[in-house]
C-alpha cells in the first residue's frame, strides 16, 4: 500500500489502495477440483502448506468466494457448469488455471471431450504450469495473484520453481 506517515498516528492513503490492500489478504478461494491437480491443491491447503496464513481459506460457496483455483481437467460436459459458478461470484473476482490440463488441455489435449484451456470459459488472471504443479508452484502463482490485485507487477522467475 502506499501510504504517507504525515504524523504520527496518521496515514494518508487512497480508499482504492486500502481496498486493494484487503482484498489481497482475505483471497477466499473456492475451489474447483477437477482431477488430480486438486490433490496438490488440497496439499497447499494443508498444515504443511497452510494457506490460511495468507487469508486465504476454501470457501464451497461461489458467493462468498473471490478466487476460482481450477485445478484439473475441464471436460466440454464441465464447462457450462463452471462458467455458470464463476458468474455466481462477485466482482471483483479472479481465476487461477493450475496444471497443463487447466492451461491447455494438457495431456488431453486432442480429445474430443477436453476443453483446450480453461481460458476459454472464464478469464484467467494467472497460469500454473506443470503436471501437477507442486503445492510450492500454487502457492508462488497466488503470491503474484496477490501482486496483480495490489496493482503490482509480477515477479520474474515464474517457471523456475514449476516441475
Ligand atoms: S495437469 Fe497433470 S496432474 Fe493436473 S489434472 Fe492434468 S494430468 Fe492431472
Amino acid at each position: 500500500m502506499e501510504a504517507t506517515l504525515e504524523k504520527d498516528g496518521y496515514v494518508v492513503t487512497s480508499l482504492e489502495s486500502l481496498l486493494n490492500t484487503a482484498r489481497t489478504d482475505s483471497l477466499w478461494y473456492l475451489s474447483f477440483g477437477l482431477a488430480c491437480c486438486a490433490v496438490e491443491m488440497m496439499e497447499a491447503a494443508s498444515a504443511r502448506y497452510d494457506l490460511d496464513r495468507f487469508g486465504m481459506c476454501p470457501r464451497p460457496s461461489p458467493r462468498h468466494a473471490d478466487l476460482m483455483i481450477v485445478a484439473g481437467t475441464l471436460t466440454n460436459k464441465m464447462a457450462r457448469a463452471m462458467r455458470k459458478v464463476y458468474d455466481q461470484m462477485p466482482e471483483p473476482r479472479y481465476v487461477v488455471s493450475m496444471g497443463s490440463c487447466a492451461n491447455g488441455g494438457g495431456y488431453y489435449h486432442y480429445s474430443y471431450s477436453v476443453v483446450r484451456g480453461c481460458d476459454r470459459i472464464v478469464p484467467v488472471d494467472v497460469y500454473i504450469p506443470g503436471c501437477p504443479p507442486t503445492p510450492e508452484a500454487l502457492l508462488y502463482g497466488l503470491m503474484q495473484l496477490q501482486r496483480k490485485v495490489k496493482g503490482l507487477k509480477p515477479n520474474k522467475h515464474y517457471s523456475e520453481i514449476a516441475r
